[in-house]
């Protein structure tokens, strides 16, 4: 059994599907040590009208129009071990020099290292700034309802969720994760809702990947926990990325771009 085989890195067009939980431990044996987790960088972005930015390393998922840089392949290679208190500094001093009010982390999967996570939410919650926006994939949220119950005590944390599929087959396919772990990402929505977190959804619904009548499933999905939900769904189409393109091959998927 090859190195690539017992830790995935690519969708590859015969791809065995992994599990997303087995995966994210794997994982965090590589990006959490000692309750430092590895971020490579720390920096304002346009996004949110200005926000701080820790680009996290590592993730369970393998989406094949991922746009995240090296890093989600190969963890091991990249970022630095920053502990809450280094993390939040980083953050803070990104934001205070470009005055920025916001501060989240995104990157690659930030619910990877549940105890740093948690302490750095602390952080934020008695400090000035104003927002904390937490971009996940929702896989881990959805096994650990009591990581959802620790997150819906800070008050200035706000999630986007990021959903991939409307059905267990087109999941499979675009995360290379096994298809049984489909329904994850919506009992981290359920347990979102029940905990009162605030949130929304976004979903990659781009039709050259998923058929219209999949988006629909989706839809009627997340109608199922709230209205509001289905309704306001951020919709996102993928972008021709470098790193995109580059995996978008390697999974034998060929979609048309205008460059
Ligand atoms: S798109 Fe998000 S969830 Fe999918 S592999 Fe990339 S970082 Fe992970």
């Amino acid at each position: 059994m090859g190195a690539d085989s017992v830790y995935p890195r690519y969708v590859t067009k015969d791809f065995v599907p992994f599990d997303p939980i087995g995966l994210a431990k794997k994982t965090e044996q590589i990006v959490v040590k000692d309750n430092k987790r590895k971020y490579t960088d720390f920096y304002v972005v346009r996004v949110y009208r200005g926000i701080s930015t820790g680009y996290t390393v590592g993730c369970n998922f393998r989406c094949f129009y991922c746009w995240s840089d090296e890093s989600r392949d190969f963890p091991e290679s990249y970022g630095k071990f920053y502990s809450p208190e280094e993390a939040f500094e980083s953050l803070a001093g990104a934001a205070r020099r470009k005055g920025v009010s916001k501060i989240r982390i995104s990157g690659a999967e930030p619910t990877l290292g549940k105890r740093h996570l948690v302490e750095l939410l602390g952080l934020v919650e008695d400090s000035e700034f104003s927002l904390f926006i937490l971009e996940t994939n929702g896989t881990i949220l959805g096994v650990d309802e009591d990581y959802v119950e620790q997150i819906s005590k800070f008050k200035k944390v706000y999630l986007r969720v990021s959903l991939k599929a409307g059905n267990a087959e087109g999941f499979s396919w675009r995360t290379g994760a096994m298809a049984d772990s489909f329904e994850f990402p919506f009992r981290a929505i359920q347990n979102l809702w029940d905990h009162r977190v605030s949130f929304h959804c976004a979903a990659m619904t781009d039709p050259r990947i998923m058929p219209s009548k999949e988006r629909q499933q989706l839809l009627e999905k997340l109608a199922g926990i709230s209205r509001d939900l289905a309704r306001n769904l951020e919709e996102e189409v993928i972008d021709p990325y470098p790193n995109t393109l580059s995996r978008l091959k390697k999974a034998g998927v060929n979609i048309r771009f205008r460059i």
